[in-house]
């Protein structure tokens, strides 16, 4: 009788997926489907750092648990060119046999930038789809279907295996009149909910936000409204990514006969792939340099650029702190941030605002004028995908816990069976079952630097450290026979400045003299227990006297 069950049980084809990034976080994006042994991997995003990860430079989501596993890669396929689903892709390839990669032409495009500043050792293989051919990748047969986002050439994802029909949204929103006219198909998702989807996988980063998501035409009415008020230079900015934005300032531009002056690095790679693909239109001879901007009248010009989330270098800072050689404001001048402000950046972000008010601009930014919608999808249309595709199991991906939470809640509420799983948490769906397999090996791998330069955790602790109570290092001179001091020890300091030097210094230097007149001879003849001792010696005293716990550095010199 059990032998017969478990017959019955391995009839029932079964498809794994394990998510590696952007369930309980948001960035990171990556989604790993296998059946028969076979793998297929759905995005590969990066993350950029907070203000914990002091010269970090991005997180990619490990992906150890793939190792081992090249031979079995059929493909990876992109939703869209946002860096939390493209920027950790140059890594995947190095690490993974360079499977091919699908995408649409933008986020091909965009990829292609970010893989020429890799210096890679291996020729990816990248693949620019049309998203009305089905891709197949056996076992597994990929059909596109157009979403609304705040990249073009945003795509989710029907996946067909022989275990079921898998739908992945992405990142999307119903935009009921997107400006590239690529509704998202609500017939072809209740198609799919007729076929039978065996999974729903739907992004859940705006559960929070009742209602639907604004259309992104709206940001164009308020474009197109606040445009003509202004007398003199006209800056926007907002993500480079976001070309259906800049193109609505371009054309609120146009119309004014403002000429268009794109600056900043990012802004201007990716203005100049949108424009090759012909994503964004904008005709030449309303482009301006620098050189032209000094010749026209201030109320011709529209200057569209970076720093939207108070990045320190980028150009809208320096314009706001004065600094920018070309680009003084004036009175009359008007800024539109044209983004959200990413938890962790309102600080920098409303510095700009302030100094950008000082120069004498009038600023537009999110709150206070509606320059900015959302691209994600709010409750209602999470809701409506969740009906028409009436899925047999349903995994809410792409958000922080309590977002994934929340979806989950709201797919209950309607009836619909529902998982919540994390990073490295294997599922295993069948149209009979859905269960959890032993986690693998998951979570951030945090990169400095252009290469992959790996950061330890202990690292991360040094650098706050540093950044926040600076350096101490002390030198000590010591007898190679004895470990007595030789000298008095000497204090280097970095990152801040005691008021009575000597005050310090005096009982620090007696504290490490005392330390090592009592020290054990087995402390002395350890070199790096030695270390620890002082360094934990002056530890307490820095703390005690100046209620800071500076990087203590111990520099041994023996004779
Ligand atoms: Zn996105």
């Amino acid at each position: 009788m059990t032998v017969d069950i478990l017959k019955e049980r391995t009839a029932v084809p079964v498809l794994r997926v394990l998510p590696l990034g952007g369930l309980g976080e948001i960035g990171l994006n990556m989604m790993v489907f296998e059946y028969e042994g076979k793998i297929l991997i759905v995005d590969c995003g990066l993350m950029f750092p907070d203000m914990n990860m002091i010269g970090v430079e991005y997180a990619v989501p490990d992906i150890s648990a793939l190792e081992g596993r090249e031979a079995d890669i059929v493909g990876l396929v992109l939703t869209h060119g946002h860096e939390d689903h493209i920027g950790a892709v140059p890594l995947l390839l190095e690490r993974l046999g360079n499977p091919p990669v699908f995408g649409l032409p933008l986020t091909v495009g965009l990829l292609k930038c970010r893989l020429e500043e890799c210096e890679m050792r291996c020729k990816p293989a990248l693949h620019t789809v049309d998203p009305a051919e089905r891709l197949s990748l056996p076992p597994f047969e990929v059909e596109f279907f157009r979403v609304a986002h705040s990249i073009v050439d945003s795509v989710g994802l029907a996946l067909r295996t022989p275990a079921g029909l898998v739908v992945h949204t992405g990142d999307f929103k119903l935009d009921p009149s997107p400006l590239d006219g690529h509704r998202v198909d609500e017939e072809r998702l209740a198609a799919f909910g007729r076929e039978g989807t065996l999974l729903l996988l739907s992004d859940s980063t705006n559960v929070e936000c009742d209602g639907w998501t604004p259309s992104e035409r709206e940001v164009g009415a308020a474009f197109a409204e606040l445009f003509p008020q202004c007398r003199g230079w006209l800056v926007m900015t907002t993500f480079s990514s976001n070309i259906h934005r800049i193109q609505q300032a371009v054309d609120c531009a146009v119309a004014l006969d403002r000429r268009i002056l794109i600056t900043g690095r990012s802004m201007q790679l990716v203005c100049r792939v949108a424009r090759e693909l012909g994503v964004l239109r904008l005709p030449d001879p309303m482009l301006i340099g620098f050189k032209e901007l000094r010749e026209l009248p201030r109320d011709k010009v529209c200057v569209i650029t970076t720093g939207s989330q108070g990045e320190p270098q980028s150009v809208l800072t320096r314009i706001a702190r004065g600094e920018h050689k070309q680009l003084q404001l004036e009175e009359g001048d008007m800024v539109i941030i044209s983004s959200r402000m990413i938890p962790g950046n309102e600080c920098l972000i409303n510095q700009n605002i302030n100094n950008l008010y000082r120069r004498g601009a009038q600023v537009h930014y999110q709150g206070v004028s509606p320059v900015h919608v959302s691209g994600h999808a709010g409750r209602a249309e999470l809701q409506r995908v969740l009906e028409l595709v009436q899925p047999r199991w349903f995994i809410p991906v792409h958000g922080e816990y309590r977002h994934l939470a929340r979806h989950a809640e709201l797919a209950r509420q309607l009836g619909v069976e529902t998982a919540l799983a994390e990073n490295g948490q294997p599922v295993t769906v069948s149209w009979r079952d859905l269960s959890f397999g032993e986690p693998v090996p998951s979570g951030r791998i945090l990169v400095d630097g252009l290469g992959v330069d790996l950061v330890g955790l202990e690292q991360l602790r040094e650098r706050r450290r540093l950044a926040g109570h600076g350096l101490v290092v002390a030198r000590l001179t010591l007898d190679e026979a004895s470990g007595a001091l030789l000298e008095p020890p000497e204090f280097l300091v970095r990152g801040f400045v005691p008021e009575e030097e000597e005050e310090y210094y005096a009982p620090a230097a007696s504290a490490v003299q005392s330390l090592l007149a009592e020290a054990p001879e087995e402390l002395l003849a350890d070199e790096d227990s030695l270390k620890d001792a002082v360094r934990r010696c002056l530890q307490r005293h820095f703390s005690r006297a100046l209620e800071k716990r500076p990087l203590i550095v111990p520099l041994l010199i023996w004779r």
